[in-house]
């Protein structure tokens, strides 16, 4: 298990850094790799996610703390954000990526707290929507160095099924969180929420250029 899981995750990493979503060492990926106990696998602290080797790897507890080491890494800061999100028991791994149009975006909307997202073909490609007429927001957080705080407050947010935060959530200038039950459902969530970030800013560029 730990090695598939290892191996998807070196692969993800190739391509998100190849679309540029995961650029130098920004981004961090992790997948549940079991419940009782619970362990996570995810990339350790600092890693070029473009060349992720099998050491660039740890596996942490339900509290973030680290149990077990591929090699000489160390958990991110951001550990603690996949560990509340993967305590949830619909969610299996969790993707963070760093791209240009939800850097730009987060800062844009982050006054309205949310970025909304209606009428696109590709909203059907989230888990559950079944129209393009579907509406949904992407909860924008302010970024923060205390994310032991922001971890409390998305856990207090998640337990109470706040649709803003069924796909995951933005952090402003910084870039997306997105999950999924497996890590084939999180790849296709970062994959649509991608391309509609980028429509969504690409068509402002173009209105404000009319
Ligand atoms: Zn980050």
């Amino acid at each position: 298990m730990i090695n598939i899981a290892i191996e998807t995750l070196q692969r993800i990493g190739q391509e998100f850094h190849g679309r540029g979503w995961s650029l130098g060492t920004s981004s961090n990926y992790s997948i549940v790799l079991s419940r009782d106990p619970f362990r996570l696998l995810i990339t350790a602290s600092g890693k070029d996610k473009g060349r992720l080797s099998v050491d660039d790897f740890v596996v942490v507890d339900e509290h973030g703390n680290q149990v077990d080491s591929t090699g000489e890494g160390k958990p991110s800061a951001e550990t603690l954000l996949h560990v509340v999100a993967s305590r949830r028991p619909t969610v299996g791994a969790v993707l963070h990526t760093h791209s240009v149009w939800a850097t730009c975006l987060s800062d844009l909307y982050h006054q309205q707290g949310s970025l909304t997202i209606q009428g696109y073909e590709m909203l059907k490609g989230l888990e559950g929507v079944k129209t393009h007429e579907h509406e949904q927001r992407i909860r924008i957080f302010p970024n923060t160095q205390d994310i032991a705080v922001l971890s409390i407050e998305l856990d207090k947010l998640l337990a109470t099924s706040e649709p803003e935060l069924r796909y995951g959530f933005l952090l402003r200038k910084h870039g997306l969180y997105t999950w999924g039950k497996d890590l084939t459902e999180a790849r296709r969530h970062v994959e649509i929420l991608e391309f509609l970030f980028e429509a969504i800013g690409r068509r402002l560029s173009l209105t404000q250029n009319v």
